[in-house]
């Protein structure tokens, strides 16, 4: 059976010597040796100057709201996981949708002044699959109606920019460490700022306000990262190297692959170092992707409609203002095909000829 992806697995040995420092002090969670350890050498490997592991990619999203005090309307992008829409209508915000370019997939800049309004507080955009936003863009017209700028950089662990991380950019950057994602501590997430101040807040904010054991700053919530997490984020990272090179090798294959068919893949932004964290590919028809899906499916080879459905349409959003009909259209006919370390060239092979007789 093959799997839109597979967790890479650092070996056991590695993992047990690294967690049984845990065992040693009795101390498994509460920001113990391993987590800060694990913040440092994040720091030092992303090139990024304040840095703060969290229990997921999720709570940095709404900490990042909470702690820039946004109120009123966020312009957002409808191409997402969910977590991205629904972060902001947890914190009591209102998303407004701004459609995506049809090649980069990120939120189009061209069309986010239109959706300005007196009561828009920022600007919550994701680098979806990786790919980063147009941050020159986004960052001038934040600059213009003074808006704040969250990135949801969940894809983007090893993502550079003209020369330094994506997580540089923005007011915050937040990245999930979920077990799915490329660089991984089971479930964890981190959230990086470079403003100082910014980054105190934060910080008291994912440890309940805490201002020693017995006075608060503020509100907060709970986001600490466990040392056990930080621990598989210790064992993972001397491999996320050698992981991007793995998953370059089957991305170059997927692309050789399939280049002379009608299919659309993702347009990566000049400048940038990417980390081949999806392989999403775009098909003529919905019709058409949902009968390759199941004739990868009667193989065992299982993708994912990454990411569907568009999130203006969710349950809970106004599904009547109809701007979105790029990302909704993408939605409908965006699959991401099988990619991690270990997929092997006969089962790419296998999935790119059977794509190919079924387009
Ligand atoms: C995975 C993901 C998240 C959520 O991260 P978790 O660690 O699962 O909470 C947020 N945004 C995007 C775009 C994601 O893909």
């Amino acid at each position: 059976m093959i799997n839109v992806t597979k967790t890479f697995l650092p070996p056991l040995d590695e993992y047990q010597a690294i967690v049984s420092r845990a065992w040693e002090t009795g101390w498994i969670t509460n920001r113990g040796v391993l987590v800060q350890e694990l913040e440092a050498k994040l720091k030092t490997y992303l090139g990024v100057k304040h840095i703060i592991a969290t229990t997921n990619g999720t709570l940095p999203i709404q900490i990042a709201i909470k702690a820039l005090a946004l109120k009123g309307e966020i312009i957002t992008t409808p191409f997402s996981y969910v977590a991205t829409t629904s972060s902001i209508v947890w914190e009591a915000c209102t998303p407004v949708f701004v459609d995506i370019h049809p090649e980069y997939l990120t939120i189009d800049d061209t069309k986010i002044e239109a959706a300005i309004t007196p009561n828009t507080s920022a600007i919550l955009a994701t680098h979806v699959f990786g790919n980063p936003c147009h941050i020159e863009a986004i960052e001038a017209i934040a600059k213009k109606h003074h808006l704040k700028v969250i990135y949801d950089a969940a894809h983007c662990f090893g993502v550079s920019y003209k020369g330094q991380s994506v997580f540089n950019f923005g007011d915050v950057s937040t990245c999930s460490f979920h077990a799915t994602k490329v660089f991984h501590t089971g479930e964890g997430g981190t959230m990086i700022t470079n403003n100082s101040k910014l980054h105190e807040t934060l910080f008291h904010h994912h440890n309940f306000g805490h201002d020693g054991s017995e006075a608060f700053h503020g509100i907060g919530i709970n986001a600490k990262m466990s040392e056990l997490q930080a621990a598989m984020g210790l064992a993972v990272l001397p491999y996320f190297d050698e992981i991007i090179r793995n998953r370059k090798a089957i991305v170059d294959q997927y692309n050789e692959g399939l280049k002379e068919t009608n299919l659309k893949m993702l347009k990566i932004r000049t400048h940038t170092d990417w980390n081949y964290c999806y392989f999403p590919v775009i098909f003529k028809t919905e019709a058409v992707l949902i009968k390759v899906k199941e004739a990868l499916e009667a193989q065992k080879v299982f993708t994912r409609r990454y990411f569907y459905p568009s999130l203006d349409t969710l349950p809970y959003i106004d599904v009547s203002d109809n701007k979105c009909q790029v990302s909704r259209a993408i939605a409908s006919t965006v699959l991401c095909l099988p990619l991690y370390v270990g997929l092997n060239e006969e089962a790419i092979q296998m999935i790119i000829n059977t794509i190919k007789k079924n387009l």
